[in-house]
């Protein structure tokens, strides 16, 4: 029976990665997933081959099916702008898992004491990484979650911003406890039982540890800290697979932790932050309201019409669509192909600009606009599309906000500044599809709505955008 779980494993693996390599263009990311799911399928049925010995039947069975109960419903149910919050969640739930699982682990042997059936190292050395990484992507992702969510009071968390120093020393003070912790219980595993408190002590540190890290952590940069959870999730994972023996979680852990850890570092380096910049002190990380202030000190709203807009668009050579979050709440993306497609019957060259931390997670854009069949060359990159706005007649920016904002780069006392932005002020002309002046997800003013060349068209994306595509049609 033995060889036919390896076999399994085996196959479930080459899907994982073959699933993995599908991730890496739109056209093929659903298949990728699919085949990626069947393999962890085939993993799962694996394990149960391996422990039909198992007198936990009811247990294995309860467990599975409270995961499918708990899981599956809000999968299949949540809307694509609430998907990021679903992602930070079901990554807590793996970090836990881990963390649960190491925690059992150190019940089951006495504190490690009594650990016969792997080599003893590699087992106690990976259960201890695993709770320690488990805890904080746990409690880091829960926090995510309820940032995404918008569930922390707004007044709180400007505060927690402000004091993200205290919450720094804090850290260091938990992770020299959590690691001296790990270090007794390791050094003390060949000796009498160990107290079951030594491993809640160390859960509890390094689980406050995750709420300290996360908690002062800026708008603008919580997109790479829940890649960064991602990838911890997935080492947390790798570890408790080495201190159980099974490949299946080695394997997985290895692929979530190395693909999150370059998705990481690709995500901070357009966003022109390094990690440890993150974690130890946050764009926002001052305080908001200077950038606020500054940003609002001139310039007045000029409000305009769908048929203004729809003339100014008809008689443009290039038109670029900067498309945002505010797109994804108003399920804009069909309209915006159906407005873009009347344009270019009529000669006008129509490209859109993608910003990386566009919406709610990475990749939020381009997931919209292929649903609704825009082209993917059509789809242009911040770095490539930077250059063209100034010889572009008008930019229409759809429901963005913060990866607008001229303040990233020229106020150094905004909270953004550093940040990498869509050059949408040196084009001609600029249309803003919002419906008011409130801020985005950062949280601050946005001196391109003021500025001379742009008009707001104030309402919801969707509607206003088939009111200029009704307009264009009239014309
Ligand atoms: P923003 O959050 O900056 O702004 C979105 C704008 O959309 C708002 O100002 C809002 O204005 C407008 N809006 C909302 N609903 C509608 C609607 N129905 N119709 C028209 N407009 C609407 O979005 P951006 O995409 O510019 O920036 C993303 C931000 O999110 C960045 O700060 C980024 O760091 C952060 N973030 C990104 C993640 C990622 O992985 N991509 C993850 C976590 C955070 P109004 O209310 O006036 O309509």
């Amino acid at each position: 029976m033995g060889y036919i779980v390896s076999i399994l494993y085996i196959v479930a693996f080459a899907m994982f990665i073959y699933g993995l390599s599908g991730l890496t263009g739109p056209r093929t990311a659903v298949r990728g997933n699919y085949i990626a799911s069947v393999g962890m399928l085939i993993a799962v049925v694996a394990v149960l081959i391996d422990v039909r010995d198992t007198d936990n039947w009811i247990l294995i069975v309860a467990g599975l099916a409270v995961g499918v109960v708990l899981g599956v419903p809000p999968a299949l149910c949540t809307k694509m702008t609430s998907m990021p919050q679903l992602v930070a969640l079901f990554n807590g739930v793996g970090g836990g898992t881990v963390a649960l699982i190491a925690w059992a682990e150190f019940l089951n042997s006495d504190g490690f004491t009594a650990v016969q059936t792997v080599p003893s190292a590699p087992f106690i050395v990976g259960s201890l990484f695993a709770a320690i990484i488990g805890s904080v992507s746990f409690w880091g992702s829960l926090v995510a979650f309820a940032k995404l969510q918008e569930l922390l009071n707004k007044n709180l968390e400007k505060k927690v911003v402000a004091s993200a120093k205290a919450f720094q020393l804090a850290n260091i003070i938990l992770a020299m406890v959590s690691i001296g912790l790990a270090v007794y219980i390791g050094v003390n595993a060949d000796g009498d039982p160990q107290s079951p408190w030594l491993i809640v002590g160390l859960l509890v540190a390094a689980g406050v540890m995750g709420l300290f890290v996360v908690l002062p952590i800026g708008g603008a940069d919580m997109p790479v800290v829940i890649s960064l959870l991602n990838a911890l999730t997935g080492l947390s994972a790798a570890a408790a697979g080495l201190a159980l023996n099974n490949q299946a979680m080695i394997v997985a852990g290895m692929i979530v932790g190395a693909s999150g850890s370059i998705l990481t570092n690709l995500m901070a380096k357009a966003m022109n932050r390094s990690i440890p910049a993150i974690i130890f002190g946050s764009f926002g990380g001052g305080d908001a309201d200077g950038g606020t202030a500054a940003a609002s000190s001139g310039g007045t709203v000029k409000a305009t019409s769908a048929s203004d807009a729809a003339i100014q668009m008809a008689y443009a050579n290039q038109i670029i669509v900067v498309p945002g979050y505010g797109l994804a709440v108003a399920q804009a993306q069909h309209a915006v192909k159906e407005m873009a497609a009347l344009l270019e019957d009529n000669g006008v060259e129509v490209k859109y600009a993608i910003h990386p931390v566009a919406g709610r997670m990475p990749g939020h854009m381009n997931v919209l606009l292929a649903e609704a069949d825009v082209e993917y060359d059509a789809m242009k990159e911040m770095d490539d599309i930077n250059g063209e706005f100034s010889r572009t007649d008008v930019t229409v920016v759809i429901g963005a906000n913060d990866v607008t904002n001229p303040a990233a780069r020229e106020d150094s006392a905004s909270p953004i500044y550093g940040m990498p932005i869509l050059n949408v002020d040196q084009s001609k002309s600029v249309i803003v599809l919002k419906r008011s002046m409130s801020s985005g997800y950062a949280g601050i003013e946005n001196p391109l709505f003021t500025a001379d060349q742009t008009s707001m068209l104030f309402g919801d994306a969707k509607k206003m955008v088939s009111e200029i595509t009704e307009e264009l049609k009239a014309l």
